[in-house]
């Protein structure tokens, strides 16, 4: 078997607590030994000298939209995977709302059939928890689950029939899978397009206020409670509803939460640029809650960075705020633009960040053999260039889009290098 060995690099595994200058042997598709020390070159057919740069468990994403099926102008499986090796992702979770929707088994078997085909990251697919997500009738949870679903979801749409939540919960609770909840109550905002405050007013745009998000969360919380479901909330946007989170886990509930960069990055200040390229559902909100999302990404209480990746045309994103569609890209630029807008200026740590990556991610969908670098575990890595520099210019993105309000900045960090299994899939031949 191929032996490939990377050393005299920083080693960073925050589930391990590996923080310091090491060496890795890879052996086939598998992590052969990891440690804080030098290794013999001669072990191995193939040495990468990695000083300078971070070595990181490859990166996990919960929450991308790779829009195949239906969606093709927008993002492929083949695109989508480019775009995920090329921000550090060596796992991705794609959502369902694709047209058709993923909500039958031969369905799913065969997106992942064509998943197979490519050389990349492994996509993983969640499937809809109603049919066509019509919020009506459960769909074939257990044959979905069969068929390699690894959570389920009805994202973009919040479940209303609580009848029908509290069914896919007990499922959840039998069968140990993650529930993801786009919590978001539609009663509360109906035509909004931006978080509802004095910005949103004073230009006379319609709201989506924080209690559409709080709403929908207390009664995921309730039915996980009583059901003992595992849920999971999406793309946490309002301050209020960290403090929900973390009462119901005290109180046992078992459920974790996201948060996208995006909401980490940017406020509604962004408003006053009327460039819906910052058009997001839950929109963009508040500085104070903001600084409680970065506050619980911190302390952890906010397990997981999830990119939301949502590719759209051009020509849909340069129309009018209030008819563009929501959605900014993520795959690309996560890892380096909360390297140098939070990590750099001392706002979190890189370890934070990284297990908020990978660990947390892979703890969440049950993956027990990656998001961290122990013997045995899938050589799934990330060589990090911490000093580096790249430009977000059209013609450096993979994604069949282009619609990230980075285009045009410089960001800190450039990843070098990715392997996913053992094998060295990135920089592209
Ligand atoms: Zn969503």
């Amino acid at each position: 078997m191929k032996r490939t060995l990377i050393r005299q690099v920083h080693l960073l595994d925050p589930a391990q607590g590996l923080d310091g200058p090491g060496s890795v042997l890879i052996e086939g598709t598998r992590l052969h030994s990891v440690a804080l020390e030098d290794m013999d070159p001669a072990e191995a057919d193939v040495v990468v000298d990695g000083e300078g740069k971070y070595l990181l468990p490859g990166l996990v994403d919960l929450h991308a939209h790779l829009r195949e099926p239906g969606g093709e102008v927008k993002e492929t499986l083949d695109s989508g995977a480019k775009a995920a090796l090329h921000g550090g992702f060596t796992t991705v979770v794609a959502m369902p709302n694709t047209d058709p929707p993923v909500d039958r088994p031969e369905l799913l078997r065969a997106l992942r059939a064509r998943v197979r085909m490519l050389k990349g990251p492994d996509i993983l697919f969640a499937a809809c928890i109603s049919q066509g997500r019509s919020g009506k009738a459960l769909s074939e949870i257990l044959l979905l689950r069969d068929a390699g679903a690894v959570a389920f979801t009805d994202d973009g749409d919040w479940v209303r029939d609580g009848h029908l939540f509290y069914q896919v919960m007990t499922y959840s609770a039998a069968f140990g899978f993650p529930v993801l909840s786009h919590a978001q109550d539609p009663s509360l905002y109906r035509e909004g397009v931006a978080h509802e405050g004095p910005r949103s007013r004073k230009l006379g745009l319609p709201g989506i206020p924080r209690s559409s998000e709080t709403v929908a969360v207390f009664r995921d919380l309730e039915i996980a409670r009583e059901t003992g479901g595992y849920l999971h909330i999406q793309h946490v946007s309002a301050a209020e509803t960290l403090s929900l989170i973390q009462d119901a886990r005290a109180q046992g509930v078992r459920v974790t939460a996201e948060v996208t960069p995006h909401h980490l990055l940017w406020t509604d200040e962004v408003l006053e640029t009327f460039d819906p390229v910052y058009k997001v559902n839950p929109p963009l909100r508040e500085e104070r809650d903001r600084e409680t999302l970065r506050q619980a990404l911190r302390e952890g209480h906010l397990e997981a960075v999830a990119t939301d990746h949502a590719p759209h045309t051009t020509f849909e994103k340069t129309t009018d705020w209030l008819v563009a569609p929501f959605g900014i890209l993520g795959l690309e630029t996560a890892l380096s633009s909360l390297w140098t807008y939070l990590v750099k200026p001392g706002l979190l740590s890189f370890s934070r960040l990284v297990e908020a990556l990978t660990s947390a991610p892979a703890r969440i969908l049950g993956l027990k053999d990656r998001g961290t670098l122990r013997p045995g575990y899938r050589a799934d890595l990330v060589l990090f260039d911490p000093e580096a520099q790249w430009e977000v210019l059209p013609e450096n993105l993979y994604s069949r889009s282009r619609n990230t309000p980075l285009l045009g900045t410089t960001l800190s960090g450039v990843i070098r290098r990715v392997w996913v299994a053992g094998e060295e899939v990135f920089p592209f031949p």
